[in-house]
């Protein structure tokens, strides 16, 4: 049998059948007895006369001449079955991913997570959603999965290094329930209605491995023999628990528990990060601006990537675009308000939503060296004012045309938008710090000239979780400097930044852990 690879260009609508009869004709060969696999399929929007898929198969016939298929290489995970008790703190994608590699590997995993199961998870995010009570343990960034099961579930990752990783999150994701096709588009997507049944079959396998999963088990301290560079045990809620390993992989809202780690020696620095807010507009005028159309057969909404960057301004980018998505209230902690953005499976949502966010580095914005702790302090008090300006959930808002404009909307109570817990006009210019301002405006006046009725859109605020504003001191291998069995890894130790990167994070840190055994 031979084998070729082959890239063609297709509409965006094509069906199966055309692309056989395709592949057939190029390669001169009879559609009976020829098979192929989907390698890449990326849209191609650069000329809105001619928008079309482009797509990279695998074909194997016997009229093919030579050539052998490369079997892509995947991460082995060598069986040691012994007796060490591996604790991981946080269910997210980092915690999820290192505790099933470790109870694969044979290790006695349990996985201590503060908030409920996926399914309660949903309960109380819905009612927080109806009615602003808001659930600290239960809510858009804790329960079961982390922020990664009500997020938008784009698995695009420029992460460089975790090809094996990558490939065994999406291998492991499609055993889930995950749709086949996140193997091979290159904007792989997973949609937070799918992502809610993918970690219920994902937590089902890691207990049929011998994994031990705890819901409702906050972690409030760490016991670590600093002489002997060892942590021995967490505290929780429950009790104390012994572990020969502990990794803790509890994402980027959970101040309390940094600030109690920090308390106990475990050495953090700042790191840049990036604030602003997010933007919503029509959908129909985002695939209007990109393809030239409202709406293109085959394809379930247009997305964009816009960056600005202006000697003397901070850097200004839009992040994390849920295109047909909707923007959610996201706070993990009481008395702050923060945004995020989603989408479901099928991206059919009224608007498009993107945090346009400024690169920050505290240290210069605050002309010091700041701590850590002064680190968190910063941003928790931006989380807060954004709270005690509405005095609750509603969002601060703006018309971005407004904002550029140098005004506050007169109301913002009718305006249309997905988000679910209503708008209240605000002045950014006195909610953000003058320099993230600055460089947002003139980033949004850029991004209007680039996008096609971006100005028609409105903003919300705060968006404050991009990446982590500190970073655990850890060496080559991910160990904590504080303790030689201590891992700190996923979004919240500032080393990983989104799904995959952060859930790759967690399979280096148990990668390392089979190592030494
Ligand atoms: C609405 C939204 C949309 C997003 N969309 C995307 C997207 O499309 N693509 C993408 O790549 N990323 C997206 N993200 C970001 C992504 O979800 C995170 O980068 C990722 O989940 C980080 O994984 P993690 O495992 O490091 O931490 P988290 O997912 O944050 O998980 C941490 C877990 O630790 C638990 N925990 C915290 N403290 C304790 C404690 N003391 N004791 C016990 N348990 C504790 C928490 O309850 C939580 O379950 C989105 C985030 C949100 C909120």
């Amino acid at each position: 049998m031979g084998f070729r690879i082959l890239d063609l260009k297709m509409p965006t609508d094509f069906k199966l059948g055309e692309l056989k009869r395709k592949i057939a004709g190029k390669l001169r060969i009879r559609e009976e007895g020829m098979s192929f696999t989907l390698e890449n399929q990326s849209l191609d929007a650069r000329d809105k006369s001619h928008v079309h898929w482009n797509i990279r198969v695998g074909v194997s016939s016997l009229e093919i001449k030579g050539g052998e298929r490369v079997e892509e290489k995947r991460l082995s995970i060598p069986y040691k079955k012994g007796d060490s008790q591996i604790l991981v703190v946080g269910s997210g994608p980092a915690g999820f991913f290192a505790g099933y590699i470790l109870v694969k590997a044979g290790f006695r995993v349990t996985l201590l997570e503060k908030g409920p199961d996926v399914e309660t998870r949903s309960r109380d995010i819905s009612k927080f959603e109806r009615t602003g009570i808001f659930n600290e343990r239960s809510n858009y960034p804790f329960g079961e999965g982390g922020a990664g099961t009500f997020s938008d579930g784009k698995l695009t990752s420029r992460t460089k290094f975790i090809s094996l990783e990558r490939k065994f999150i999406f291998d492991t994701y499609i055993e889930c329930g995950a749709p086949a096709e996140i193997a091979y588009l290159s904007h792989p997507h997973l949609g937070s209605d799918n992502l809610k049944k993918i970690i219920a079959n994902f937590r089902r396998k890691f207990i049929d491995y011998g994994g031990v999963v705890l819901f409702d088990t906050n972690v409030t301290d760490v016991y670590i023999d600093h002489a002997a560079r060892r942590v021995v045990g967490v505290e929780t809620e429950k009790g104390r628990m012994e572990g020969d390993m502990v990794i803790f992989a509890i994402g980027h809202s959970s101040f309390d528990t940094y600030r109690q780690l920090i308390a106990r020696g475990i050495p953090f620095s700042v790191k840049p990060f990036a604030v602003g807010c997010r933007v919503e507009q029509p959908q129909e005028v985002i695939n209007c601006a990109q393809w030239g159309c409202p709406s293109l057969p085959g394809v379930k909404a247009a997305e964009y990537r816009l960056t600005f960057q202006e000697n003397g301004l901070l850097p200004v980018y839009s992040f994390c675009m849920c295109p047909g998505g909707k923007i959610v209230p996201a706070a993990g902690a009481r008395n702050t308000n923060i945004v995020n953005g989603m989408s479901y499976y099928r991206r059919d949502g009224m608007f498009g939503n993107s945090a346009i966010v400024a690169g920050i580095d505290l240290n210069r914005l605050e002309k010091r060296e700041l701590e850590p702790l002064e680190g968190l302090e910063w941003l928790e008090k931006l989380e807060q004012a954004f709270y005690a300006y509405p005095g609750g959930y509603a969002a601060p808002s703006n018309r971005i045309s407004d904002f550029l404009a140098g005004k506050v909307s007169a109301s913002m109570k009718t305006v249309k938008t997905s988000y679910p817990l209503g708008l209240v006009e605000a002045d950014f210019r006195e909610l953000l710090p003058e320099r993230i301002v600055t460089g947002i405006a003139a980033g949004m006046k850029q991004f209007c000239s680039r996008l096609k009725g971006f100005e028609e859109g409105i903003m919300l605020g705060l968006e404050s979780k991009t990446s982590s504003p500190i970073q655990a001191v850890r060496d080559e291998n991910g160990r904590s400097a504080a303790a030689d069995n201590l891992y700190i890894c996923g979004e919240g130790s500032g080393w990983a930044g989104g799904i995959v990167s952060s859930a790759a994070d967690g399979i280096k840190a148990a990668m390392d852990i089979i190592s030494r055994d």
